[in-house]
């Protein structure tokens, strides 16, 4: 298999943040933005909303 795609804006995800597993790149995932204490994006990609849902509830919950 050699699928040599390139993404437009040279984003990609490979590991949900979450849990780590590998995610397909012809799949959709959702995405999470977070804004760090030094004001850069960074970008989260996860294998379904559920996994999503417990990473940023984790982030919420250290403030
Ligand atoms: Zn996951």
């Amino acid at each position: 298999m050699n699928e040599g795609e390139d993404t437009a804006d040279g984003t990609e995800f490979d590991y949900c943040a979450n849990c780590g597993a590998e995610l397909g790149t012809d799949e959709w995932q959702p995405i999470s933005t977070r804004e760090s204490e030094s004001g850069a994006l960074s970008f989260d990609a996860f294998c379904d909303e559920s996994c999503r849902d417990s990473y940023t509830r984790a982030l919420d919950a250290e403030e």
